[in-house]
């Protein structure tokens, strides 16, 4: 992919009046769709939103106001843009869909507050498109990358507000996941670490044209403004979870012995340390409890230091 394109309104050229029909109906979709010979494209999760109390809703959700900025990832032909839109904030949707370009241009062009970047969220440079100010995302994810999606956006320690997402409902559920339960694992500890994630309101497969094959679910997350977890250094804290992770059904005397091949003996003065019971599986460890691994780590990591 070349570097993205923009479209947007040349300075001082009138912005037509909303005309528009609301997109978010299935009978503007299908006509929309027809009108440019267009197939929703599988393999780039194009599932558009047929149903306008939900595009209202993550709007809503969205708490947005005309002095915002919003990202939306993946505007598809304008369905939740133009919600976007209406509120009066300063759009920016990045759409990897050259084909949806033209849509756009007819279907959102007429807002003065919105632009439309061609590109790959993934390999968008968000502070150079945005200007480094505070923003929030607003979108309907291609549920491929969810994942990578959002933790791009987190882990770059962007100046993003609020996240309200949706997502496959089984990902909600692990994202929003307590200790103890069965979907706890170690996304739910990343997002949670960086965010205050709730899942909003589930979503019918009727509600999107064409219907995808799970359950869908909106996901509102508020940055944390300061970690809710002490840790010195995050690398170290990410790789305590991954290793805790790794072997999931096994305890922790075993699993954190794949933080870089650690002996028994390490691993128990390690649990002692963090004061952790070694009998225990990492579903079962709250935040704070990773956190308290990772600072222990930190003299017998460096211990092991060459
Ligand atoms: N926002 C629209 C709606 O709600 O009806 C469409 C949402 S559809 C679930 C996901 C959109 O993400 C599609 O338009 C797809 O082309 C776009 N997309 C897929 N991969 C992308 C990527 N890497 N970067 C940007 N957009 C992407």
């Amino acid at each position: 992919m070349s570097e993205p394109k923009e479209t947007r309104r040349q300075a001082g050229q009138a912005a037509p009046a909303d005309v528009q029909p609301t997109i978010a109906r299935r009978e503007v979709t299908n006509r929309i769709l027809k009108a440019f010979h267009l197939r929703a494209d599988k393999s780039l999760g194009q599932n558009f939103l047929v149903e306008e109390s939900v595009v209202a809703r993550i709007a809503a959700a969205a708490e947005l106001t005309p002095a915002d900025k919003v990202l939306e990832i993946g505007p598809g032909i304008g369905t939740l843009t133009q919600a976007l839109a209406r509120t009066g904030a300063q759009v920016t949707s990045v759409e990897l869909d050259q084909r949806l370009l033209p849509v756009l241009a007819e279907t959102v062009g007429c807002y003065a507050n919105v632009r439309i970047v061609h590109g790959d969220i993934l390999k968008t440079d968000i502070p150079a498109l945005l200007g480094g100010d505070s923003f929030k995302v607003a979108a309907n994810l291609p549920y491929y990358i969810t994942t990578p999606i959002i933790m791009h956006l987190l882990e770059q320690g962007l100046p993003l507000e609020r996240l309200v997402v949706m997502v496959q409902k089984e990902v909600a559920e692990r994202m929003t996941a307590a200790p103890g339960s069965r979907a706890y694992g170690a996304i739910s500890v990343a997002m949670q670490y960086y965010t205050e994630p709730r899942l909003a309101f589930a979503v019918k497969a009727g509600s999107f044209l064409p219907a995808p094959k799970v359950d869908s679910a909106v996901l509102v997350c508020r940055r944390h403004t300061a970690p809710p977890v002490a840790v010195p250094d995050e690398k170290v804290f990410f790789r305590v979870v991954a290793a805790a992770f790794s072997v999931r059904r096994k305890m922790l005397t075993n699993s954190l012995r794949h933080m870089g091949g650690l002996s028994g003996d390490q691993v128990k003065e390690w649990l002692a340390a963090a004061g952790i019971d070694g009998t225990r599986r990492a579903e079962t460890l709250s935040l704070e409890e990773f956190a308290a691994l990772a600072r222990a780590f930190g003299p017998i990591g460096a211990a092991r230091e060459p």
